[in-house]
């Protein structure tokens, strides 16, 4: 298998943490998230991740300048309604980013049993009137935005298991570098 080199990156940044809600901190959540996945793939002799933070503009541009092979930015949802739950993973349309987004959804559904949203695409406040995401529209690499869970959501909360969803995260991605093999 050739060398995949792994763009890891927790949403948002320190300046701009992201949803604040049941007393959580977005960006809090996702650094625990990002570098339990981060040391999960370096196990791989075929992996090299790197852990790519700050701001949205600096993650994309890092990772376009390092000639990344796939590129992960991990999100937890978070909505006012606070009875909406599940798992969704969101795609830039392109075919490795579908196939991505679909290798993480599956392995992030099987393990979770939260409602399966789906992969879609990921469109600025879920409006596809809008532009798609900046992560999603900009990283020339093959890039998803994963949303495991919904903070807003107490049930959902209950599934806030770090080391899991790092493992989800990494089963999927993995699952993705096989099928690009065969
Ligand atoms: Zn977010």
């Amino acid at each position: 298998m050739k060398n995949y080199k792994i763009a890891i990156c927790p949403g948002h940044y320190k300046f701009q943490k992201g949803a604040r809600v049941n007393g959580l901190i977005e960006y809090d959540e996702t650094v625990v998230i990002a570098d339990k996945l981060y040391t999960y793939l370096n196990d791989y002799a075929f992996c090299s991740a790197y852990f790519v933070a700050g701001s949205l503009r600096t993650k994309v541009k890092d990772i376009n300048t390092k000639n990344f092979d796939l590129a992960i930015d991990i999100h937890l949802n978070s909505v006012t309604a606070k009875h909406v739950s599940g798992t969704e993973t969101l795609h830039s349309g392109s075919n490795n980013s579908m196939l991505l987004a679909e290798k993480i959804q599956d392995e992030l559904v099987a393990c979770f049993e939260l409602v399966d949203r789906g992969m879609k695409k990921g469109y600025f406040e879920g409006n596809n009137k809008k532009r798609l995401l900046y992560f999603l529209r900009a990283t020339k690499c093959p890039a998803v935005i994963p949303e495991p869970l919904f903070m807003s959501n107490k049930f959902d909360l209950e599934y806030l298991d770090h080391e899991l969803i790092s493992k989800c995260l990494g089963l999927g991605i993995l699952s993705y570098m096989r099928e690009l093999e065969y």
